[in-house]
């Protein structure tokens, strides 16, 4: 169990992760080629990949290893990212969305890799993914898979609703898309496994040190943190929703909108859980603001849900969350809630990352959104290799730039935005609209 003084959130992740070394608070001026800021999965893999190819590399955390939404998520890897392939392919062109597509499966595969080598051992959770209609929409759903599967390469199995009744204990759903190819992990420790591998490869990683500017100087960038500085040809801004809290970048700082979600686990109670929910691997609905949950290997339900850009936590998170669950399943009776917590994401307004070179020597590697497990692997995978080797697949992301998202203006159109999906969501549920593919 993670002693009370983690620096974690108090989620189920950090009470069920061993404690990790910890890494050393930056205390002098030092010099690297590379500074990546934020040690969430998308700065760790960056680090990592430039350790693993024999590159300099200095990673700032300003509190501890994944204790950002990395460290927090549901856990769900699957292909895709947080904005609909559909629209990505009416807006690019289907080569374009096909390229960005397969980097996406690219990631996920990454992620699977990693959980071969020892030092990821345990991580792996379950197998497979469901993505649930709540409205019957066979033909649509056919239509999804056929596309997918022609135009993506990317093979799903349909579900009627007979089929998901014989799985999931509940008269809420319909339609099942099912995608073997997804699985779900343990965050925190896949994050202190890449911090581990990282720091063995020669990565040099600080917890304790938030960046406070980054300036250029000459032909190098001067990162200052509290303690110390660090001078490095490449600076690669990872921090997500609490980088663009903490007023690092403004031109990025304001292109990102911090959403929140929830989520919350049971105690254990396999025997009910195993009678209401029968499929083992990860399970969302197709709202655009859905639940997402899965079953726990000691027994526990794990429900994520609700967005908002409201970044405080709700008082009765736990009771919000635990009424959504016997909504759907009735069946579990009462139980208790034993962790409930929150975390933010970076949502930039196209919902694609900001992956790329902004200045000379300054990267991005952010807004992964709520789908970032597998795009935070591509993202880093394609800046080390572009400060490493001169990779140039990174600029398949050029039309997603740093565009402002409005300030306190942008995170009321925001939610504005959420309110008009749940709305369009119950009005599909009666008949109507596309399937989402995220
Ligand atoms: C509750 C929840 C559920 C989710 N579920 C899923 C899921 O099931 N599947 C999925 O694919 N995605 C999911 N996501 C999204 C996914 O977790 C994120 O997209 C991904 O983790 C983002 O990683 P990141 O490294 O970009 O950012 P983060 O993990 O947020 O890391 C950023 C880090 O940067 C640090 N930092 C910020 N500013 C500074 C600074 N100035 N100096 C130094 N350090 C700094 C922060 O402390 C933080 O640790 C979920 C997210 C949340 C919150």
């Amino acid at each position: 169990m993670t002693k009370p003084d983690s620096g974690h959130t108090d989620s189920y992740y950090a009470a069920s992760t061993p404690a990790a070394p910890g890494y050393p608070k930056l205390n002098a001026d030092i010099e690297t080629e590379t500074c990546v800021i934020g040690g969430g999965f998308a700065g760790l893999t960056v680090a990592r990949e430039l350790a693993r190819r024999g590159r300099g590399v200095v990673l700032l955390e300003a509190r501890c290893i994944g204790w950002g939404a990395s460290g927090r998520n549901g856990g769900f890897v699957s292909p895709g990212y947080a904005a609909d392939i559909f629209a990505l392919e009416r807006r690019l062109g289907k080569a374009h969305a096909k390229e960005l597509y397969d980097l996406s499966r690219e990631g996920a595969v990454y992620v699977r890799k990693c959980l071969s080598e020892p030092d990821f051992a345990g991580i792996l959770g379950g197998q497979g993914r469901l993505r649930l209609t709540r409205h019957s929409c066979p033909d649509k759903i056919r239509r999804t898979r056929n596309r997918l599967e022609a135009d993506y390469g990317h093979r799903f199995e349909v579900w009627d609703t007979a089929t998901v009744r014989e799985s999931l204990r509940t008269t809420s759903y319909h339609d099942g898309l099912y995608d073997p190819e997804s699985f779900d992990i343990h965050p925190l420790a896949y994050a202190n496994a890449l911090a581990a591998t990282a720091a063995r490869a020669g990565a040099s990683i600080f917890e304790a040190s938030q960046a406070g500017s980054v300036s250029r100087v000459h032909d190098y960038w001067r990162i200052a943190a509290p303690g110390g500085s660090v001078r490095a040809g490449h600076v690669v801004l990872a921090g997500s929703a609490y980088g663009a809290l903490s007023g690092l970048h403004p031109p990025l700082d304001r292109a990102i909108v911090p959403v929140a979600t929830y989520v919350v686990t049971s105690e254990p109670m396999l025997v009910r859980l195993n009678e209401a929910i029968g499929f083992p691997g990860a399970i969302g609905d197709t709202r655009r603001a859905g639940d997402y949950y899965r079953k726990l290997s000691d027994g526990r339900l794990m429900w994520g849900g609700r967005i908002t850009t409201r970044r405080s936590q709700p008082h009765q998170l736990a009771a919000l969350l635990k009424r959504d669950i016997l909504r759907i399943y009735p069946s579990l009776g009462d139980f208790r809630i034993t962790h409930a917590w929150s975390g933010l994401m970076g949502y930039a307004v196209h919902k694609m990352p900001i992956v790329g070179e902004i200045a000379p020597g300054l990267w991005s590697c952010t807004a992964f959104g709520g789908h970032g497990i597998n795009t935070t692997a591509s993202g880093g995978l394609l800046i080390a290799g572009a400060i490493a080797e001169g990779d140039e697949r990174w600029r398949l992301f050029a039309p997603f730039g740093a565009r402002w998202a409005g300030g306190p203006l942008g995170r009321l159109a925001t939610q504005l935005e959420y309110w008009r999906m749940q709305a369009l969501d119950r009005w599909q549920e009666r008949g109507s609209g596309d399937i989402q593919t995220r």
